[in-house]
């Protein structure tokens, strides 16, 4: 890979203790934002009922419309995401109660690729 197609990014991962470095290409950026639109396209037809919500364990426990199935899909929809995306668990149980028939998990676990592609990947252990 060309320097020039290359812009090195050093990325210290808040989730852990240790730093994480990985290389973000501009070719990772461009992937990054097609995979977000693709996220957005996802979510779009969410029509906010939060039957998702109703049967998430974390939101169950937490009560945090954050880190919850419409909370995401309301900030992703908009193409605004954030490591929060990281506290999702894929117990995939919102897919099966969604109206919509959204792709929920999957369309979260594509938004951490989308982190990934920009830098801001969970870190290895051995990172
Ligand atoms: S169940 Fe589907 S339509 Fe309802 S809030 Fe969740 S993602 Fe949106």
């Amino acid at each position: 890979m060309s320097d020039e197609n290359e812009n090195v990014v050093k990325v210290e991962n808040k989730t852990s203790s240790k730093k994480s470095k990985r290389k973000v290409t501009k070719q990772d950026i461009l992937e990054a934002n097609n995979l977000l639109e693709e996220v957005a396209e996802i979510f779009e037809p969410c029509i906010s009922c939060g039957l998702c919500n109703g049967v998430c364990p974390t939101f169950k426990v937490l009560l945090d419309e954050r880190v919850s199935p419409r909370g995401y899909a309301l900030k992703l929809r908009e193409k605004i995401i954030d490591e929060s995306v990281y506290e999702y668990i894929p117990c995939k149980a919102c897919d099966n109660v969604c109206p919509m028939k959204i792709p929920i998990s999957e369309g979260i676990l594509k938004a951490r690729e989308v982190l990934f592609l920009r830098g801001k990947g969970l870190a290895k252990k051995e990172d």
